[in-house]
């Protein structure tokens, strides 16, 4: 695998394989890599033929400085494990290579996606988010890119960046990893003590509910249901619970043909979230 840490080099590489006419594709992390990341690794080693995988762990995302400082660092593994799941480039910058002191302003507007969910629990998130993914595309310019389920919304901010930019980019949802008591995986997950660990399941359960409820009862009936559920369960501190067209996450309606249910709550001081496809 090769590793470059400036965009310059990794430009130079990845021109001289385009005009060569092999497909690029991109999947970017923060590194603290787990089988989530690696299943988004294998699923476009199978659909490009140079997978490049980024770490890097972006500041203008993190909406609390705390979370930045402790967020999991681990390059040494991550690197083990890209290399045995057939990762072909790893590009690892640094901030200053990132955000240059020179780097101009960015806005870009979002709509609605950026004032529910993660946009109103995390003011900024979301710019800083396609702030960094605009930077890398421009650098990798990828054929397609490879964005986990686990953050639904980021694939609708991201599609949504790409639709407004015209980014001639495929974005491609991988499907979430779970350990097998349910619990998404998440590089957040190393933070949480055993205890938090079986604290977090009330996450999953709720979601489980309610996908079995789905078609039964009301809409509004299975949001208040796991959200009770949720106050209720230890050491959960309930953010939100919605269930919503997952193909804009605007309301349910008769018409909607597909729904998601999203959860986010903190166990003890790990913020996690997840989601489900219902329908
Ligand atoms: P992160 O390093 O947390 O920014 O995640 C990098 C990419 O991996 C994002 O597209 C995430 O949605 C995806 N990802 C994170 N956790 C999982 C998971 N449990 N299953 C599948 N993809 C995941």
């Amino acid at each position: 695998m090769e590793i470059f840490t400036l965009k310059s080099d990794i430009e130079k590489y990845l021109s001289a394989s385009r005009l060569q006419g092999r497909t690029i594709g991109l999947v970017p992390t923060m590194g603290a890599l787990h089988q989530g990341h690696v299943s988004l690794i294998e699923t476009a080693v199978t659909d490009v033929d140079i997978v490049v995988c980024s770490i890097f762990v972006n500041p203008t995302q993190f909406t609390d400085k705390k979370d930045l400082e402790n967020y999991p660092r681990t390059v040494e593994q991550d690197i083990e494990k890209l290399v045995a799941s057939g990762c072909d480039v790893l590009f690892l910058p640094s901030v200053d290579e990132m955000y240059p002191p020179a780097d101009e302003n960015w806005c870009i507007d979002l709509g609605n996606l950026e004032l529910i969910l993660e946009g109103e629990f995390r003011p900024g998130h979301y710019q800083g988010v396609t702030q960094i993914v605009k930077k890398l595309f421009d650098v990798v310019k990828p054929d397609t890119a490879f964005f986990g389920q686990k953050d639904f919304q980021q694939v609708k901010v991201i599609n949504r960046m790409v639709e407004k930019l015209e980014m001639p980019v495929k974005i491609i949802m991988c499907p979430i990893k779970r350990e097998e008591n349910g619990l998404a995986m998440s590089s957040r997950n190393v933070r949480l003590s055993e205890m938090e660990k079986k604290q977090a399941l009330a996450l999953s359960q709720a979601l489980i509910k309610a996908k079995g409820d789905f078609g039964l009862r009301k809409v509004s009936e299975l949001r208040d249901d796991a959200e009770r559920f949720l106050r209720n369960s230890d050491g959960i501190d309930f953010e939100y619970f919605e269930i919503l067209d997952a193909g804009n996450l605007g309301p349910v309606s008769q018409e909607t043909e597909n729904v998601v249910a999203l959860v986010a709550a903190k166990v003890g001081e790990t913020r996690l979230i997840d989601n489900i496809i219902l329908k």
